[in-house]
């Protein structure tokens, strides 16, 4: 394309015609009226002339000899360059038909002979002034487009009260927009916009035209190859001399660059560049989230300051870039610790969401989100205290370096960001002070609490060795003959100092620190053999029910265990139930769901406990092979109040019964309670009306008495 336009300094006219005399006076009339002038003399030669010279304007006349007057209009108009040029058919004959024709074949104007001289030269003049001012147009545009594609711009507008749309080509072109027959629409515009910002986006300029305001939006298209592309879109009203929205004015830019530009900017800015980790910044604001979060579910969160312990050494012996390479070990070191910590012990918590940053330094930040108990907080400090110290072979050098930990907890030592990061800062220090490698809570009194939870931890590992545990029994007695048809086997912990320790209390510790697996073996062990020593006595054979807790349900090779107890103890399977609880089935794995089947195909009996507590619905509980429903102490309790509480044990019942499951309430304490749970047909029965959990030996009496 030819943006340029011929510099002359005079406009140059072409007279083509076969007639010389005639030629004449037209030369004079255009010399006259300012133009340099060239001549032909037949069509051919015009069309010669013209692709030579390109003059601005041509006299054409229409019947030549080689090629007339018509056809030499439609060769030069179709010509390189022949867009622009100014053309003056000369026609004799003065019929409508001729001047059709020349109008067809591109011509501009006409003239009939015989020729006025004084008005060829004023039309010559005009029309040659017309032609500029349109090449010049066109050129312009044309310039604008190019400019406007090279800046990734294009502007649109949008006629309100005719609802017209124009869009200039490079518009198109960034929205990926294909124009059809009937060009671009105004919905067309919004077409590529993706699907989430797509009404946001044209909501926007509806709303800009209402509140009579410019506009200024960025988004994201999505055009048709798949590829993305950041928009920024603004806007402005034209207004009508009422003062009334008359046309949109836009522009629409890729800023796709820019977008990517302040992406890497962001990262620079929010990372640390060592290790990858948030910085300072990114942490503080994180934290401050989490403060709004925490508040807002009543959740309690952990900060852990860490420190490396003489890290200066390190830097000072080794030197910097040694020094770094240990940061970068000592974080992939922090990013496994915390990563198994949160699908160990916080399976069940989904959005709790961990952060670790470096502060700077070997100073870093770990955010353990809605924890429970302070307990959980030192339980993923004492991990990193385990696990930073293995010794690091960094060029050629074995490095080894220690951590020291301090801990603040929201909101019970503060719900203000810095604060939490002081006082975990402070306690690290403590942690320094009381001779490195350890971690410290803020709050003494955490300090004491875990401090006995963890002697509690080291004292269960012993109990199992030093035969510790007890199973005491609960009688279970079928409420139609009042007889005992089974027990559930409770755990008892005879500590040698602090005497009996109930369940509650311990088996969670034993949880967390993986120790259940062998108690969860032994109590198998023990209710079986217990259960066929009673047989053995010659009392009427009785089922006995094990409490399995969820934790690492699918980890603990379970069946063999079962298995090999029975097996050992001549008892058949059908007399040992196996109680679960709700959040056993909500890890709702393929792994949890084979092996409650293979417990239905080893013929035990499975039994649903503290039915009620949880949040799952029977209907949910029908897709598991459940056998029996124990409903909580908490609902027989509040059943003989609360006329709600009736209403749902009743459907409980119902559904249970419908579903061939066997009813058991628990926790029954009072004769009323009693004939409540009687007459709403529950099967079985325990709790304290009946007895307390007693021991093996008491258990046989019971047996003696066979009912109660
Ligand atoms: P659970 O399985 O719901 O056991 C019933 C609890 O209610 C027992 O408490 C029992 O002593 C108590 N109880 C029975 N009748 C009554 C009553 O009429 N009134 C009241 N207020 N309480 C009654 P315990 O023995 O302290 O056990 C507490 C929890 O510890 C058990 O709740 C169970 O979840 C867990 N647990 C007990 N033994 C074991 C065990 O061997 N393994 C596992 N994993 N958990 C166990
Ligand atoms: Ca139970
Ligand atoms: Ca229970």
């Amino acid at each position: 394309m030819n943006y340029r336009m011929l510099a002359r300094d005079k406009p140059l006219a072409l007279i083509a015609d076969d007639d010389a005399s005639l030629r004449i006076p037209m030369r004079a009339a255009l010399i006259r009226a300012g133009f340099d002038v060239i001549e032909a003399a037949d069509g051919q030669m015009a069309f010669s002339l013209f692709s030579a010279e390109k003059p601005d304007l041509i006299l054409l006349d229409v019947i030549m000899p080689e090629m007339d007057g018509f056809a030499a209009c439609a060769a030069i108009r179709n010509a390189s360059g022949g867009e622009y040029v100014q053309i003056l058919m000369v026609t004799g004959l003065d019929d409508t038909a001729s001047t059709e024709r020349a109008f067809e074949a591109g011509a501009n104007d006409f003239v009939s002979k015989p020729i006025n001289w004084v008005m060829l030269g004023h039309r010559a003049k005009y029309m040659h002034r017309a032609g500029r001012a349109y090449r010049e147009l066109n050129i312009s545009q044309q310039r604008l487009a190019k400019t406007q594609e090279i800046a990734k711009l294009g502007n649109w507008d949008f006629d309100i009260a005719q609802q017209k749309f124009f869009c200039s080509p490079e518009v198109r072109r960034l929205l990926g927009l294909e124009s059809g027959e009937k060009g671009i629409s105004f919905n067309d515009f919004f077409k590529n916009v993706i699907v989430q910002e797509r009404d946001h986006v044209s909501e926007t300029i509806a709303n800009c035209i209402k509140a009579r305001k410019p506009f200024r939006e960025g988004y994201r298209i999505v055009l048709p190859s798949g590829q993305q592309r950041h928009i920024l879109n603004q806007g402005e009203l034209l207004f009508d001399e009422k003062g009334e929205p008359e046309i949109l004015l836009g522009a629409v830019q890729d800023v796709s660059q820019l977008k990517h530009a302040e992406e890497e900017i962001r990262i620079l800015a929010f990372y640390d560049a060592l290790t990858g980790l948030a910085n300072r910044s990114l942490f503080l604001d994180r934290l401050n989230q989490e403060i709004s979060k925490a508040k807002r579910h009543k959740q309690h969160f952990a900060l852990l300051f860490l420190d490396l312990d003489q890290f200066k050494r390190v830097n000072d012996t080794y030197g910097h870039h040694i020094g770094d390479l240990l940061l970068k070990n000592v974080t992939a070191s922090l990013q496994k610790c915390i990563r198994d910590t949160d699908t160990i012990s916080r399976l069940a918590n989904n959005d709790s969401e961990t952060i670790v940053a470096r502060l700077g330094g070997d100073e870093f930040t770990v955010l353990l989100s809605d924890i429970d108990e302070p307990e959980n907080a030192a339980v993923v400090a004492k991990r990193i205290i385990n696990e930073i110290p293995v010794s690091y072979n960094i060029d050629g050098h074995d490095i080894s370096i220690t951590t020291s930990i301090g801990i603040s907890i929201f909101p019970t030592d503060s719900s203000d960001a810095e604060e939490l990061v002081k006082y975990a800062d402070s306690a690290m220090y403590h942690a320094k002070d009381n001779g490195r490698n350890n971690y410290q809570f803020f709050r003494e009194s955490f300090n004491t609490a875990v401090q006995e939870r963890f002697s509690l931890e080291r004292d269960i590992r012993k109990a199992l060795e030093q035969d510790e545990f007890r199973l005491y029994y609960q009688p279970q007695v079928d409420l139609a003959s009042r007889k005992i048809v089974g027990a559930e086997a409770l755990i008892r912990w005879i500590h040698p100092q602090k005497g009996m320790i109930s369940p509650d209390k311990f088996i969670p510790i034993a949880e967390e620190s993986g120790t259940i697996i062998d108690i969860n073996k032994w109590v198998i062990q023990t209710a079986c053999r217990e259960n066929n020593r009673w047989a053995q006595l010659g009392y009427p054979q009785i089922r006995v029910a094990i409490n399995l807790s969820g934790y690492q349900f699918a980890n603990q090779n379970i069946i063999k265990v079962i298995q090999d107890a029975l097996k050992e103890a001549h008892l058949d399977a059908k007399n040992l139930d196996i109680e679960i609880t709700e959040n056993i089935l909500m890890q709702d794995t393929d792994e949890t769901i084979g092996i409650l089947q293979e417990m239905k195909d080893l013929n035990l009996r499975i039994a649903l406990d503290d039915f009620g507590t949880g949040y799952s619905s029977l209907s949910y509980l029908a897709a598991f092979p459940l056998d029996i429903l124990k409903i909580d102490r908490s609902f027989v309790m509040g059943c003989t109040q609360n006329k709600n509480n009736l209403v749902i044990i009743k459907a409980i019942i119902a559904m249970g019964h419908s579903l061939g499951m066997t009813i058991v309430a628990e926790g029954i304490e009072t004769k009323s309670q009693l004939d409540l749970m009687t007459d709403f047909g529950v099967d079985e029965a325990q709790g304290y009306y009946f007895k307390p959990p007693v021991t093996p030996d008491e258990f046989i009496l019971l047996l003696e008495q066979g009912t109660l």
